[in-house]
């Protein structure tokens, strides 16, 4: 058996979800571990350093967010929330404690494998993006983080501070999605109640700098409710 294959640990208590989820995830080559309760989970992340957490937020014992504030604060491991619609405002606290991402059940095999994968490369990207002389790129958006310059096709892109810092601050999290109100507090340090406002204001001039009609997810995703996403490839 290979042993270079990425681990993946998957907490959730109801049994045909995580047996879909670890079908799946074994069909494409990954290597799956499975907790049913929040507090085994935490010791198995300890224990088997996963690079990747799976995490249903209504566990049996524990809620998952305590889940999320214990390993936090000792562990950068990625974290996707499997979460159900009628937990939409846990969704976004479970980003805001620091979870990655997020998939809303029910959810089938493409959009599994494809936030896994997403989740997996943000860990890659993030090593990369602090080392000096780094340039992002997604697509043909370029962004030279020394000169802090953005260009679109090779051609300039002319944004003002505050536009320049939100998207700098996207792309260091490609594939993570960030709620309103972590982009606000690293952007402007804290929060009122025309912040989300100003910051959509701030998103829609810098998708139509880049050349972004509305509803075209070119380089950043809208996240409607939640947060931005910008794309990693
Ligand atoms: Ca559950």
């Amino acid at each position: 058996m290979s042993n270079n294959k990425y681990k993946i640990l998957v907490v959730e208590d109801d049994p045909n979800i995580t047996s879909f989820i670890q079908a799946v995830l074994e069909a494409n080559d990954f290597q799956v571990l499975t907790a049913s309760l929040c507090r085994q989970g935490i010791l198995m992340c300890a224990s088997h350093t996963p690079d990747l957490v799976m995490l249903d937020l209504g566990l049996p014992d524990m809620d998952g967010e305590e889940f999320i504030r214990q390993v936090r604060s000792s562990s950068l491991v990625p974290i996707v929330v499997l979460s159900a619609r009628t937990e939409e405002s846990d969704k976004v606290s479970a980003l805001d404690l620091g979870a990655n991402d997020y998939i809303t059940k029910p959810f089938g095999t493409a959009e599994l494998l494809a936030r896994v994968r997403a989740a997996l490369r943000v860990t890659r990207h993030n090593l990369q993006a602090t080392a000096p002389g780094s340039v992002f790129r997604v697509d043909d958006l370029v962004i030279d983080y020394d000169r802090r310059q953005v260009t679109v096709g090779g051609n300039p892109v002319h944004l003002t501070q505050t536009e320049y810092n939100i998207l700098s601050l996207l792309s260091q999290h490609t594939g993570k999605v960030m709620t309103y109100s972590a982009i606000i507090r690293m952007i402007w340090g804290s929060m009122d109640d025309g912040s989300i406002k100003k910051l959509q204001v701030n998103m829609a001039n810098i998708r139509k700098k880049l050349g972004c009609r509305p509803g075209d997810n070119r380089y950043v995703i809208n996240e409607l409710g939640v947060g931005y996403r910008m794309l990693d490839e």
